[in-house]
């Protein structure tokens, strides 16, 4: 049997139940992860296609695991929403965006950082007074922060989410679609949301430059992003040849590979100044 007490992991023949164990020790785990400081804020960058400048980065939590090294982000993250235990994860990520802006703006880093709400998030009643109070104790201004929400985290509750954006959307922030395209809601009626943006999802960037039917979506999704006044960003930017057919398409913003992989937010400001020179 897996001693799940000590935090031990047995290693089972049967796949399943080795995979089932595995996931139900990581969740456990996650509580004292969160206690023992053992995540870490990353930030990728993201640029202005137009001007090449560099308009921000996304906040992208990491878990160092004392026994197990570095845990996949995606994996636990859907184990933390599944299990209904994502909040205290949120709470340590804005805690450690807002510090990590202060930071930056103390050292002359001005940068905006996108922070990825779940959908519990969206239905937390007291998520918003929390992040006021952040405001308070930091003294960040609004525009320097921005959420990042996906379309199925929106559409589990429509009603529910749109009141949080709202409330959001009243302290100064920024708001944008996450993952836009792998949901089922259509860009007209996002529009009605309050939200400045989308990001079109990587699974549509990553193939554009080979595939045509990408290639429609990603230029569609651009078109009509701008016809309802939103700022489209392109995530999965992997190569050069992505990056020339998203400026031939005036697409807005790009993040991805090309332009940085995720690093410690200590760095950023190191590749900053490397970014800059070029
Ligand atoms: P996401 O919000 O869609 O974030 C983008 C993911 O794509 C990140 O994976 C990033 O490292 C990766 N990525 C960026 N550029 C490229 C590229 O050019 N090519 C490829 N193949 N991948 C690229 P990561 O960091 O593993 O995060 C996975 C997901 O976990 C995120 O997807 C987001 O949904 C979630 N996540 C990460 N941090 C947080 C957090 O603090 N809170 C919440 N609720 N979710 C988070
Ligand atoms: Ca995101
Ligand atoms: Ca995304
Ligand atoms: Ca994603």
């Amino acid at each position: 049997q897996a001693n799940l007490a000590s935090g031990g992991y047995a290693i089972y023949a049967g796949g399943q139940e080795q995979e089932h164990m595995r996931r139900l020790a990581l969740m456990g785990d996650l509580h004292r992860a969160v206690r023992e400081h053992e995540l870490r804020l990353f930030c990728q960058p993201k640029v202005d296609i137009a001007s090449r400048r560099v308009c921000g980065a996304e906040a992208l939590v990491r878990w160092q695991h004392p026994q197990h090294g570095s845990v996949r982000t995606a994996e636990f993250i859907q184990l933390a929403e599944e299990a209904g235990t994502i909040t205290p994860l949120t709470n340590w990520m804005l805690e450690a965006a807002f510090s990590q802006i202060y930071a930056w703006h103390e050292a002359g880093l001005d940068w905006p950082l996108a922070i990825n709400l779940s959908g519990h998030d969206l239905y937390d009643p007291r998520l918003t007074e929390r992040i006021r109070g952040l405001f308070a104790t930091w003294g960040i201004a609004p525009e320097l922060i921005q959420f990042e929400l996906t379309e199925s985290a929106l559409m589990a509750n429509p009603a529910a989410g749109l009141e949080t954006l709202i409330h959001l959307k009243q302290l100064g922030v920024k708001l944008f679609i996450d993952d836009y395209g792998t949901g089922y809601s259509s860009l007209s009626y996002l529009q009605k949301l309050p939200v400045d943006g989308v990001k079109i999802d990587q699974s549509f960037v990553m193939p554009m430059v080979v595939n045509g039917n990408s290639a429609t979506i990603v230029s569609s999704t651009i078109e009509l992003g701008h016809n309802l006044g939103l700022t489209v960003v392109a995530e999965g930017v992997e190569s050069a040849a992505i990056w020339h057919r998203l400026v031939a398409l005036k697409c807005d913003v790009a993040q991805g590979y090309l332009i940085s992989m995720p690093m410690p937010a200590a760095q950023c400001q190191a590749w900053n100044s490397t970014w800059s020179q070029n």
